[in-house]
Formats: C-alpha cells, sequence, structure tokens
C-alpha cells in the first residue's frame, strides 16, 4: 500500500514537472509570438539597413510586432532565419530574397501554414505562395541610367564615336535583368550605330553580371578592363546598377591614374543613393546615382500587410509586369528618381532623406 502511494506520488511530481513545463513553453512562445517576420539579404549595405528599420517602424505604427533578421548574403542563413520566424506564428512574411530561386520550398511550406508572403523589392521566382510585390519600377531605373549616359555624352547629337563598359547586378536578383534590360534599351541603338563602342566586347548579362552585387568584384574586374582595353586613357562611361559597384568602379579608376587632366574620370552611374554615393558625386567622381525612398516602400510593405492581416485587397498598380515564372504577382511600383550634382540638394536634403550634417560627415 506504502508502496502504491510512493509510486502516486511520484508520478503525480513527474506529471505536474511536465504540465509545468507545457505551461512555461506555451507561455514562452506566447510572449516570443510576432505577427510578422523581416527577412533582409544583408547589413553590407546601408539601404537594407533603412529598409529593415522603416519596415519596422511602419508596422509598430500599425499596431503589429514584427521580428527583423539580417542574412549576410547567405542564402542557406535567410531559409534558416524564415523557419525561425515560422515557428515563432508569424501571418506575414516580408521577405527580400538573397537569391530569388532559392526559396520555392520555405515559401511552400509557409503556405502550407497559413503564412502570407510578400515579395520586397526583389521578386521572388518559381513559386505560385508569393501574394504581393513591394517594389520600385525597376526597368525604368535601368532607363534613367541609360538616359544619363545618354544625355552626358550628348549622344543624340555628337557624333562621338564614345566608349563604354558595362557593369550588371546579381545575376540570382531578378531586379538585376530589369535594371540592365532597362539601361540597355537607351544606349544599344548608339551601340549598334557604332556611336557608343564597347572595346571589351563584354555585353549581356552573362557576361557583365556581379555575384551578389560585390564592389570589390567590381573593382578588379574594373582593373583588368583598364589594364587590358584602356591604356590610352579614353574611356567615356561607365553603366554601374549599384552605388557599391561603382565606389568599386571608382576605386579601380583611380588607382590607375584616371581623375586627371588627360584622364579623365568618365561618367557612372549608381544606384540607391547612399551616403559614400552622394560624396562621391559631390567630390566628382561617382556622376549620377538613383533615389529609392526606402521609407516608401516600407509603406506600401506595411498596408499589404495590414490589407492581409484584415481581409481586404491591398493598393496595387501593376499586374502584368513581374511574371515569377510561376504566375503574376500582383505589385506595386513606386517611382525612382535620378540625382547628380545638380539636383542632389533638393532630392536629399531638402526632401529630408539625409540631413546635411550625414553628408559632411
Ligand atoms: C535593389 C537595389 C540594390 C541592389 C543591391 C537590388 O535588388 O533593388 O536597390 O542596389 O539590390 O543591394
Amino acid at each position: 500500500m506504502f508502496k502504491i502511494k510512493k509510486v502516486a506520488l511520484l508520478l503525480t511530481v513527474i506529471a505536474s514537472v511536465f504540465i509545468g513545463c507545457g505551461k512555461k513553453d506555451e507561455k514562452s512562445s506566447v510572449s516570443n509570438s510576432v505577427d510578422v517576420g523581416i527577412a533582409m539579404p544583408t547589413k553590407s549595405s546601408q539601404r537594407w539597413i533603412d529598409d529593415g528599420n522603416n519596415v519596422v517602424k511602419t508596422l509598430t505604427e500599425l499596431g503589429y510586432t514584427s521580428n527583423l533578421q539580417y542574412a549576410e548574403d547567405v542564402v542557406e542563413n535567410q531559409i534558416a532565419q524564415i523557419e525561425n520566424m515560422m515557428t515563432r506564428g508569424v501571418k506575414v512574411l516580408i521577405v527580400a530574397s538573397i537569391d530569388g530561386n532559392a526559396l520555392t520550398d520555405i515559401t511552400k511550406k509557409a503556405a502550407d501554414q497559413g503564412v502570407k508572403i510578400i515579395s520586397y523589392d526583389r521578386l521572388i521566382t518559381n513559386t505560385p505562395h508569393i501574394e504581393y510585390y513591394a517594389t520600385f519600377d525597376n526597368f525604368k531605373v535601368g532607363v534613367l541610367e541609360g538616359q544619363y549616359i545618354e544625355n552626358a555624352l550628348g549622344l543624340k547629337t555628337n557624333p562621338g564615336p564614345f566608349t563604354i563598359e558595362l557593369f550588371g547586378g546579381s545575376p540570382d536578383d531578378n531586379n538585376a535583368y530589369f535594371f540592365y534590360d532597362g539601361a540597355m534599351s537607351v544606349l544599344n541603338p548608339y551601340i549598334n550605330s557604332g556611336k557608343l563602342i564597347v572595346r571589351s566586347n563584354q555585353m549581356g548579362m552573362d557576361k557583365v553580371a556581379t555575384l551578389r552585387w560585390d564592389g570589390s568584384l567590381a573593382q578588379s574586374r574594373m582593373d583588368n578592363l583598364l589594364g587590358t582595353y584602356y591604356t590610352d586613357g579614353k574611356l567615356d562611361a561607365v553603366l554601374s546598377p549599384y552605388d557599391g559597384i561603382s565606389l568599386g568602379v571608382v576605386s579601380s579608376l583611380k588607382s590607375m591614374g584616371f581623375g586627371s587632366e588627360n584622364k579623365k574620370m568618365p561618367i557612372i552611374t549608381g544606384q540607391d543613393a547612399q551616403i559614400a554615393a552622394i560624396k562621391s558625386i559631390i567630390a566628382g567622381e561617382q556622376t549620377q546615382t538613383i533615389l529609392k525612398d526606402t521609407s516608401k516602400l516600407a509603406k506600401v510593405a506595411g498596408n499589404m500587410v495590414d490589407s492581409i492581416i484584415k481581409g481586404k485587397e491591398p493598393e496595387i498598380n501593376d499586374t502584368t509586369t513581374y511574371n515569377n515564372g510561376v504566375k503574376v504577382v500582383p505589385s506595386y511600383l513606386l517611382e525612382p528618381i535620378s540625382v547628380d550634382k545638380h539636383n542632389w540638394k533638393e532630392a536629399i536634403i531638402d526632401s529630408g532623406y539625409y540631413t546635411e550634417e550625414q553628408i559632411k560627415n
């Protein structure tokens, strides 16, 4: 009898420990749970840091909790982070992918759990499980870069010929093709007519892409191009799709003696209006960049989250452009703005995007 009582007591203790554990887990997972997971690619570029902060701010203002994570450009990290967000009960995921093609399985897993996904800035491809796409008019970004070169060299009227070299973005980022195609829609006619000459003959994304938008890769490619084709110093323009690449290009040019009387800096485009790029533009090195106001993009994504959670239709303004290989993803496209030494104050400072101190320091 005594033995039975002892065993019963032991069982009660064990049971209460287990129940206690269960309760504790339940409690901690409740306190750990968040409404929205935000997966960003990398902190190595200012724009994504701003994007992350702006999205969190917008969601907080709308009354949602969120968890923001950066994957430092490692695809496996991003997938693990998304999985981790799913265990925290997120209803919606906002994802700026590293490799747009690598999320097919995880998006399926999310969809199976009823989690909705918004593709942020970069299109996630090869999956039906994307609700909406919040981005900028990416083709227009390229057009603005191409037109900048067209105007700066006076291609419409000057007889030329002029020389140019081309850089593309990361081949696993759908945006990179839109930027390149947009720019080439302006530049190709001049290349075809012989007014613009690509001495290296390196054209097409298969030849000019820059894996993971890496500025140092761009710098070494530029070193090779300059050393092989431009020892005479006559390079008129460089198409660059991203400030990080432009900075690599500028470093290479400077190390080869460009930026002097007989070796003039070429026209160099860019994108993101990063502080370093604005400073470079003011210093007369990089020539142009593209401003994409990340606080506006965060608001678009925030409204999409709010609509999804409330079972409403968010505002979209494009239903034809972004086919991700499985479906056309309903999108909201924001307008990019071209910035150079003439309008940077108005576009960057007067608009409140950066303070004057940020540019000076
Ligand atoms: C973004 C650009 C950015 C690039 C590199 C692209 O997907 O749209 O704004 O410059 O990634 O981070």
